[in-house]
């Protein structure tokens, strides 16, 4: 019997009003995890109606105090760190180190925003007029909607949910029908940790009908969402029509800059990781790589050389690098791609197919693309599974003006020896983040994170930024 889960709202378990529920499967094994009850619109409005209540009494704590439920809650989340990894792993496929590290991420966002609970800080100015005193209080929103995606099961969660937390609002959260369980654990840790009923509720369930409920509610004051362009397209449009704030942090078509003076073996490391890391299912993922004329034979012999020795599997086990991809339309899509790929004329280096390591799951070989042009669909498209493009150029410029031709904004990378490149490239480089010797992925709590483009609305999460995405400025003028 698998365990069936309820939603979680104004701090009970209790029973959907549909009735109905869906599975949570374990894309490595095929097997069934848990049952998860599906929410309603119904739902959402018992959720918002505990949020309501919710966010009168914690908003109402200050600040500090607030603070010692996340710390309680980092806390927590260090002590079942590996028991969350193992269920990570077997809810959506990343090998173990990498769950362990999607965890550490919720720790550190955890244990950063409630820091920032002793520094929610305005500002105080000058007047033009005598005897006036004038400054900014930061005031929390209300009521926010949160719809987060499966590939960073609770660290995208926690980068929501901690510094709207710490801010003072109460929050309605849909996570992804791919990753309920864990976060429905998150959820529950935080009210081990003392956050009062109402605060945070959790309603699972499709984007299609319990997402469009939270967006399109009357008294959900703000939407953070983190997802597809397509869905955060439509969910920026529903959200003018109420006039809500929306945070959008959307895909990506991350480009690495490998220039002829790189440290080839390092850079080779950071294009392995970052593209074929998590499966390739990272927002962050390394998609192209742009490589110098001068280094390609050399780079692309060692790339494949290093390719080849990865070990696919089910990533509970040691020796595995690259866990299944999350379900079947997801295999579906990559297998698409790679068929567009080969029609528009692309050379396949390697990989390309389903594998079988034994295992009845979402198996794709790493696959890298040669020969490819910057306006083939491959270097275009996010296809958020392990295929590399890798595209020739012939210096600086021409990296940088392809590695600048997509809609997308969020990671970029350059491997170089050379500070002047290095700046060059940080200056000119159309995306939220740049790496210099690094892969595109690795994100930390220190700094903001988000993109520009089509990958985010400017709004950013992590650091003090995050903060602002939660808050309101209120001007107040005081006569004396
Ligand atoms: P998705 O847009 O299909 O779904 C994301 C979430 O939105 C899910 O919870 C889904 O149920 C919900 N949803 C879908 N349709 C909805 C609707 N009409 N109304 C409300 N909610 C709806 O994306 P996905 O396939 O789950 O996630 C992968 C995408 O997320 C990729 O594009 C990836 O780049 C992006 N992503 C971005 C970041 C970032 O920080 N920029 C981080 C991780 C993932």
């Amino acid at each position: 019997m698998v365990q069936e889960y309820k939603l979680l709202i104004g701090g009970e378990s209790r029973d959907s009003s549909t009735g109905k529920t869906f599975d949570d499967i374990n894309p490595a094994t095929l097997e069934n995890l848990a049952t998860v009850q599906v929410a309603g619109a119904e739902d959402v409005d018992r959720a918002v109606e505990a949020a309501e209540k919710g966010f009168r009494v914690w908003s109402d704590i200050p600040a500090p105090r607030r603070a010692d439920v996340l710390f309680r809650a980092a806390r927590i989340l260090q002590e079942r760190k590996e028991e969350l990894a193992v269920l990570m792993t077997e809810e959506m496929g990343k090998v173990l180190p990498e769950a362990r590290g999607d965890v550490q991420e919720a720790i550190d966002i955890t244990t950063y925003a409630a820091g920032e609970g002793r520094r929610m800080f305005g500002e105080t100015t000058t007047s033009e007029l005598k005897d006036k005193f004038c400054m900014t209080v930061l005031r929390p929103i209300g009521v926010v909607g949160m719809i987060t995606p499966w590939n960073f099961p609770i660290a995208i969660p926690s980068w929501k949910i901690m510094p709207a937390l710490i801010a003072g609002n109460a929050i309605v959260f849909k996570p992804a029908s791919d990753t309920p369980m864990l976060a429905i654990k998150l959820v529950e840790i935080l009210m081990e940790a003392g956050l009062p009923p109402g605060v945070v509720s959790i309603v699972p369930g499709p984007g299609g009908s319990v997402g469009k409920s939270i967006v399109q509610h009357p008294r959900i004051r703000a939407i953070s969402f983190t997802g597809s362009l397509d869905t955060g397209k439509w969910i920026m449009e529903e959200c003018a029509k109420t006039m809500k704030r929306v945070s959008l942090e959307l895909g990506g078509k991350n480009p690495v800059i490998v220039m002829d003076d790189a440290d080839l073996e390092l850079a080779l490391e950071g294009v392995l990781w970052g593209a074929f890391g998590t499966t390739g299912q990272r927002c962050t993922a390394t998609s192209r790589l742009i490589l110098h004329e001068k280094v390609k034979d050399e780079f692309i012999a060692r790339l494949l050389a290093k390719t080849k020795s990865l070990r696919i599997g089910n990533g509970l086990l040691p020796e595995t690098d690259v866990g299944p991809v999350i379900n079947k339309s997801q295999l579906e899509k990559i297998e698409k791609y790679v068929r567009i790929g080969k029609e528009e004329g692309a050379t396949l280096l390697l990989g390309g197919s389903r594998v079988d390591p034994g295992l009845p799951g979402y198996f794709f070989e790493p696959t890298i693309f040669t020969d490819v042009m910057p306006e083939m669909k491959i270097a275009q498209e996010e296809i958020f599974g392990p295929v590399l493009s890798i595209i020739t150029v012939s210096g600086l410029d021409e990296a940088i003006e392809v590695a600048n031709n997509t809609k997308y904004g969020l990671s970029s990378a350059i491997y170089t020896e050379n500070v002047g490149t290095a700046f060059r490239a940080v200056e000119k480089l159309e995306a939220g983040v740049t790496y210099v010797n690094a892969p595109t992925i690795g994100a930390e709590v220190h700094l903001p994170f988000g993109g520009i483009k089509g990958t985010g609305n400017g709004f950013r999460e992590a650091g003090t930024e995050a903060i602002k995405e939660f808050t309101e400025v209120k001007a107040v003028y005081i006569d004396y």
